[in-house]
């Protein structure tokens, strides 16, 4: 029978197979999806042209909303064959041929209402919340055993739309599911979690279209399994007594740095952490209070390597750092990406002092002390389990050294961090005790011989080894940060310097002060520079900031905005050393810079090596056409001289005109009566 769709009505429904099945025969193109079609019912003949009635049972029950619609075959009643055929392929009862038309609908009607009964015992027995949901997402019926796992009563969410009634997170989840199951027609699964009074409950959510509007979502509380889960992971990855993840974690973990380190060419260093005389702890006070020791350890030692603890920023930011307990009293600290040997030897003494700290468990006050050994990637090794022996080793060096101390497992690194150690306990010392000095090179125009200002040197005057070039003790200031302190220092010291000077009747010059990229990145500098200025009285334009190339190009863009607020405070801006590293020609403009001091390394061979010749040629004339200041550092010969003259760069600063002084050798220089006698008569020397 075929039945125009303008005349189709719900009587029609169940008679739709035989026009679905028309159309399927025919290929339309035309197709009216089935789940537009929704019959309550198929009636459905087992011969039919073209495609039998299993095949169409079948392709029916593939369709979405297709495998819960009844099919009620027709076959004879002989036909076993077929009888069991159709069970199997899914139809839900049969009807025997020929059929009695009259009593047909009363027969249909009744196994209907059977099917119904048995999708419904079916639906009761199942725990799930069931909700419909439409494709606008408000919530349209809602069926469950019990509503336990509801957040508000049904008569509160029903009507309401997804994003009224869920957290936003959730609501986007949800929302995003039922789209792609009206899309795709396929079944999603996901999970998701919601907090109700103070606990995390977890869901898991089936989502399937049901019809061309909307869903059937079926929500179940996995909060017991996933409580389980988590145990289960607990019990297999973490250590019971400190909480901590156990070997086979930290092998994991380690394994997965490693194989990072590889591809990113970084380091990884792991800490072996032991407890002195651990036995003799337990022998005397009994194992419980030995436990209660080794998790007051891993206490402090979570919180001393906590992420925003100054410990831990020492090294390095490092991205992982895992605190494992391997057994025993054995503890162990994975840390990638150290680049700094000296922050691993302040880290691991930095530990020791922390764990020195008296334990109070009860009525006891037990000291306890550590050894530790250090590894590294992948100098001493680069294969997980080696790494593990060679901290285990490292650390039994410690331990044969009296415990309470540290050790790396290669030698050479024991010295080297040593005596950088050593040195860095002597900064600073030298910092609190006064054995930084400031000296001053004078800088001037070549040929009228007036002082443009003095350059900041610092020296550090040893008690026993006399005076120290900055080359020898600047890095390690700077790693160490020590240089932030003494920078400030030698900032505050110079400033004030200059407003002597101008006390004592100098005419004003600029003070020049190098800015390590340390103390240039402190979040206070601006307004460090700021207030020694307002401290010391000086006016802005009477200091000058030394930046390197390196230094401004390393954040370029953070840079320009820091350089332009101090240029906007009066400031003169200048780059030490141009030449010797790397600079973005295209940022030169934009970094608000006044002068260019061209390397002394390029000077110094300026009339006998052609390259430093083109060198310092190129620099002058790129100079110019920024129209920027430019500075000769280190000129020592008259032939340097000549050169830089016969080229337009009249700024300058050497030996030849002038040494590194203290404060107290300067005021006849400054005074420039005495510069200007010997330049000009240097000036005319050069010339005859
Ligand atoms: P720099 O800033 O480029 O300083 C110029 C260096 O060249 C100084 O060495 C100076 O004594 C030296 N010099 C000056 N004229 C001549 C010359 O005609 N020939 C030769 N061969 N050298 C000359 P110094 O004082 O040993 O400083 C070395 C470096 O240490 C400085 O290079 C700077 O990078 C750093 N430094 C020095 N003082 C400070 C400071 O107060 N703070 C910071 N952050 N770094 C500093
Ligand atoms: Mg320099």
């Amino acid at each position: 029978m075929t039945i125009p769709l303008s005349e189709f009505t719900r009587e029609h429904r169940w008679k739709m197979p035989g026009l679905l099945l028309r159309m399927l025969q025919m290929g339309k193109q035309r197709y009216i999806p089935y789940e537009n079609l929704l019959p309550d019912a198929v009636l459905l003949d087992v011969m039919i042209p073209k495609m039998d009635g299993f095949a169409v049972c079948a392709e029916i029950r593939k369709l979405t909303g297709g495998d819960l619609t009844p099919i009620f075959m027709m076959t004879g009643m002989d036909d076993m064959a077929s009888i069991n055929q159709a069970f199997e392929i899914g139809a839900t009862d049969f009807i025997a041929k020929p059929p009695n038309w009259k009593t047909l609908g009363h027969n249909v009607r009744y196994m209907l209402r059977a099917s119904q009964e048995k999708n419904q015992a079916l639906l009761n027995a199942i725990p799930d919340l069931m909700f419909r949901i439409s494709r606008e997402g408000i919530f349209r019926e809602y069926r469950s055993n019990s509503d336990s796992g509801l957040i508000m009563p049904p008569e509160e969410f029903l009507g309401k739309r997804v994003d009224e009634v869920l957290p936003q997170d959730v609501a986007l989840q949800a929302m995003h599911y039922v789209k792609r199951a009206l899309q795709t027609g396929e079944m999603q699964l996901f999970e998701y979690q919601l907090m109700m009074m103070d606990t995390t409950y977890y869901y898991e959510a089936r989502i399937a279209a049901c019809g061309a509007d909307e869903v059937l979502a079926n929500v179940r509380d996995i909060s017991e399994r996933k409580k389980s889960e988590k145990e289960i992971i607990r019990l297999a990855y973490y250590e019971g007594l400190t909480g901590l993840p156990n070997r086979v974690l930290f092998k994991d973990r380690l394994g997965v740095a490693v194989s990072r380190a590889q591809r990113n060419r970084t380091n990884i260093v792991i800490m072996f952490l032991d407890i002195d005389h651990c036995k003799r702890i337990d022998d005397r006070l009994g194992h419980t209070i030995g436990d209660m020791i080794l998790q007051g350890v891993a206490e402090r030692l979570t919180h001393c390597l906590r992420k925003t603890d100054n410990i831990s920023r020492r090294v390095c930011d490092s991205e992982i750092t895992t605190i494992a307990c391997m057994g025993g009293d054995e503890l162990t600290i994975l840390s990638t990406d150290i680049d700094k040997l000296y922050d691993l030897a302040y880290v691991a003494q930095r530990i020791c002092d922390f764990l020195v700290r008296p334990f109070e468990i009860g009525s006891y006050v037990i000291y306890i002390t550590v050894s530790i050994g250090m590894t590294i990637y992948p100098s001493d090794s680069d294969d997980v389990d080696t790494m593990l022996k060679n901290a285990d080793t490292a650390m039994y060096y410690a331990k044969d050294r009296g415990g309470n101390n540290y050790q790396f497992y290669s030698e050479s690194l024991n010295n080297a961090a040593k005596e950088r150690f050593v040195m860095t306990n002597e900064l600073l010392k030298a910092l609190n005790c006064g054995e930084f000095h400031v000296y001053y090179q004078s800088q001037m125009y070549a040929t009228s011989g007036k002082i443009i200002g003095v350059k900041v040197l610092v020296r550090w005057i040893h008690p026993e080894e006399g005076l120290l070039s900055p080359d020898l003790f600047i890095p390690i200031a700077e790693e160490t940060s020590l240089i932030v302190p003494l920078g400030e220092w030698i900032l505050q010291t110079a400033c004030a310097q200059n407003r002597l000077w101008q006390a004592l009747g100098i005419s004003p010059i600029r003070v020049a002060v190098n800015i390590s990229s340390v103390q240039f990145r402190q979040n206070n500098f601006v307004e460090t520079v700021k207030r020694i200025l307002s401290e010391t009285g000086l006016d802005p334009c009477n200091l000058e900031l030394e930046l390197t190339e390196s230094l401004i190009m390393e954040h370029a863009e953070s840079t320009i905005t820091t350089l332009a607020e101090l240029k906007a405070f009066g400031l003169h801006l200048s780059i030490d050393d141009f030449g010797t590293g790397y600079s973005s020609l295209s940022y030169l403009k934009r970094f608000l810079i006044n002068t260019l001091k061209i390397d002394k390394a390029f000077v110094r061979d300026v009339d006998t090596d052609p390259d430093s010749g083109a060198i310092v040629k190129a620099i002058i004339a790129m100079g110019r056409h920024f129209n920027l200041e430019l500075l000769a550092e280190g000129v020592e010969t008259a032939q340097e001289f000549a050169f830089l003259h016969e080229f337009g760069c009249e700024q300058r600063q050497g030996y030849w005109f002038c040494n590194p002084l203290p404060s107290d050798g300067l005021p006849h220089f400054l005074t420039g009566r005495e510069a200007c006698e010997y330049l000009f008569n240097a000036v005319r020397r050069v010339r005859d």
